[in-house]
C-alpha cells in the first residue's frame, strides 16, 4: 500500500491504521514512488483555506477509489487520522474491533482517559471496551495496591528444544545453542547479583519473580534448581508474593524438574499448548503432540501445582472456529486455572504454509474474531475473569491477547508488565527493564541484548546499563522535589 502525505507530519498513526485495514500490503511511504497496480493506496493532505485548514484523504483499496474532506481551525493529528479511518471504513466496509486504537495497551489508556473518550474518540468497539472495562476492574485491586518502592524481577532464559515457525522471540533451538547455556548461566548469575544490589541501595521492594523465555523448562532438573536458589538467595523474598515459571513446551516437562521447580518455591507455571488439534500443531512447527499437553497437565497437578496457564492461539492455519471451540473444551478439562488467549501475529501466518492461504483480515474477517468471541464467552461461563491485555501490531483480525483467570489466581507479574503499571527489572538475554517513575505516569525500559551470544560477549554493557537504574531512579526522585 502506498500512503502519501502532504503539509503534515502524521506518519506514524497514519501508517498504522493503513496496516489495520490491509495487513498484508506492506505500507510504503515513498517520495515519487509509483504504484503497482492494483496496489491500495491512500493520499492524505492539508491545506491551508481561509479562517482554517481542509484536510483531504483520497484512498483506493486497488480497485474502488474514495475521496472525503474535513476541515480544522488548526492542524493536529487526531482529524487527519479520524478522516483517514473513515474512509477506509467505508471503502472496505471492515469496522475494526478495537476502532482507530493501534497502541498496545488499550487498558492504560482506559485508565488514563475514561470510558466515553474510548468509545467516542477512538471508537472502540462495545464488545471490546466491555472487555477492556472488565480487564481494568479485574486488576484494580492488584494496581492499588502497589507501593511506590515496588518491582517485579523477570528472569530470561532464551533457549527453547526446537523452533516454532511462527515464532517472533529471540530464542536459540537446543541444537544450536547447548554449549552457551552454561556460560550464560553463570552471567546470569553475576547479572542478577547485579540487579539485587541495585535494587538494594534503591530501597525497592521484590514483589513478583516471573522467569520467562524461551523455555525455561529446557534447562535440567539442577540447572532450574539451582537457578531458583539464586534468586532466593540473592534477593530479598519475604514480600515476594509469587514466584512463576514458564514451563511453556510441554514436551520439556519431567517428574523431576517439575519437581525441583516445587521444592524451589515455585506457586506457578505455564504449560502451553496453542492447539490441541495435532494437525494444526504440525501446520505451526511446534514439535509435541495433545498427548503431551494431557501428561504434562498431569504430571504437574501429581507434583501439586496447583495455578497452571494453558496458553492459546486464535487464527492458526489450519484450524476453524469448531476446531478452536474442541481445544478450549480440552483444555478446559485440564484444570488450568489461567487460560491466555493469543491472536496469531499475521506478520508469521502469512509466512506459514497453509492448505487455505494466507489469514487475511479481507479474505476471512470472521475466523479469528469467531474464535475470540467464543473465547469470550465461553470463558467468561466457565468462570473465568479476563485480568490482562494487550495488543501487537499485526494481529490475526486486529484483535487482542487476553490473559483470563479463575478468581483468586490472576498473575500480578503480567498485570505489572502488560499494563506497565509497576516497574520491572528484567534480567538475561531478551530482558526489557520497565522502570515506571512512581509519582508520574512517566516509564523509561532499559534494554538487554536479544541473543544469547551477544548477551555472553558484551555482558559488560549489560551490567553498566543495571547501574543507570539508579540513575533513572534518581531523577524520578528529583522531579518531586
Ligand atoms: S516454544 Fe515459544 S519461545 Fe520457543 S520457539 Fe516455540 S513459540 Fe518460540
Amino acid at each position: 500500500m502506498l500512503l502519501t502525505m502532504t503539509g503534515h507530519s502524521c506518519r506514524f498513526e497514519c501508517e498504522n491504521l493503513c496496516r489495520v485495514f490491509f495487513p498484508y500490503s506492506p505500507v510504503r511511504v515513498e517520495d515519487g514512488a509509483v504504484l503497482a497496480p492494483g496496489e491500495p493506496f491512500a493520499d492524505t493532505s492539508i491545506d491551508k483555506t481561509e479562517g482554517g485548514f481542509l484536510y483531504t484523504v483520497r484512498a483506493s483499496d486497488g480497485q474502488r477509489e474514495l475521496s472525503r474532506t474535513a476541515t480544522a481551525p488548526i492542524v493536529e493529528e487526531y482529524p487527519m487520522t479520524r478522516l483517514l479511518f473513515d474512509v477506509l471504513t467505508e471503502l472496505t466496509g471492515v469496522r475494526p474491533a478495537w476502532g482507530m486504537l493501534t497502541g498496545v495497551h488499550p487498558v492504560k489508556l482506559l485508565r488514563q482517559r475514561g470510558m466515553d473518550e474510548f468509545r467516542e474518540k477512538w471508537l472502540v468497539s462495545e464488545s471490546r471496551a466491555e472487555l477492556a472495562g472488565r480487564v481494568l476492574s479485574a486488576q484494580r485491586q492488584a494496581v492499588e495496591e502497589l507501593l511506590p518502592h515496588d518491582y517485579s524481577l523477570y528472569v530470561g532464559i532464551p533457549f527453547c528444544p526446537t523452533r516454532c515457525a511462527y515464532c517472533s522471540f529471540i530464542s536459540q533451538d537446543m541444537a544450536h545453542a547447548k554449549k552457551a547455556v552454561e556460560p550464560y548461566l553463570e552471567l546470569l548469575n553475576i547479572e542478577l547479583e547485579r540487579a539485587a544490589k541495585v535494587a538494594g541501595e534503591l530501597g525497592l521492594r521484590l514483589i513478583s519473580v516471573y522467569i520467562g523465555g524461551g523455555t525455561p523448562t529446557t534447562l535440567s532438573a539442577g540447572q532450574l534448581a539451582a537457578l531458583c536458589k539464586k534468586i532466593r538467595e540473592t534477593f530479598p523474598i519475604e514480600h515476594c508474593r509469587e514466584f512463576t515459571v514458564e514451563a511453556g513446551r510441554p514436551d520439556t516437562l519431567t517428574i523431576e524438574k517439575l519437581m525441583a521447580l516445587k521444592e524451589a518455591g515455585v506457586g506457578r507455571i505455564s504449560i502451553n499448548p496453542q492447539t490441541m488439534s495435532d494437525k494444526v500443531l504440525e501446520n505451526i512447527g511446534r514439535r509435541h503432540t495433545a498427548r503431551d499437553v494431557i501428561d504434562g497437565f498431569g504430571l504437574a497437578h501429581k507434583v501439586g501445582f496447583r495455578d497452571i496457564n494453558a496458553d492459546l492461539i486464535v487464527g492458526l492455519p489450519g484450524d476453524s472456529p469448531e476446531g478452536f471451540a474442541d481445544t478450549l473444551e480440552q483444555v478446559l478439562s485440564l484444570s488450568p486455572t489461567n487460560i491466555t488467549v493469543h491472536s496469531l501475529a499475521i506478520k508469521r501466518s502469512a509466512e506459514l504454509v497453509t492448505d487455505e492461504g494466507a489469514l487475511s483480515l479481507h479474505k476471512r474477517p470472521e475466523t479469528a474474531a469467531h474464535m475470540m468471541d467464543h473465547a469470550i464467552s465461553r470463558l467468561t461461563k466457565a468462570g473465568f475473569e479476563p485480568y490482562y491485555l494487550y495488543r501487537q501490531t499485526r494481529m490475526a483480525g486486529n484483535l487482542e491477547n487476553t490473559g483470563w483467570a479463575l478468581p483468586g489466581s490472576a498473575c500480578r507479574y503480567n498485570i505489572y508488565t502488560m499494563d506497565e503499571s509497576g516497574t520491572v527489572i528484567a534480567c538475561g538475554a531478551g530482558g526489557v527493564s520497565k522502570l515506571k517513575d512512581p509519582y508520574s505516569s512517566d516509564l523509561k525500559r532499559v534494554f538487554n541484548f536479544k541473543y544469547p551470544f551477544e548477551y555472553i560477549s558484551r555482558h559488560r554493557e549489560i551490567l553498566e546499563r543495571k547501574d543507570g537504574i539508579k540513575e533513572i531512579y534518581e531523577q524520578f526522585r528529583q522531579r518531586i522535589y
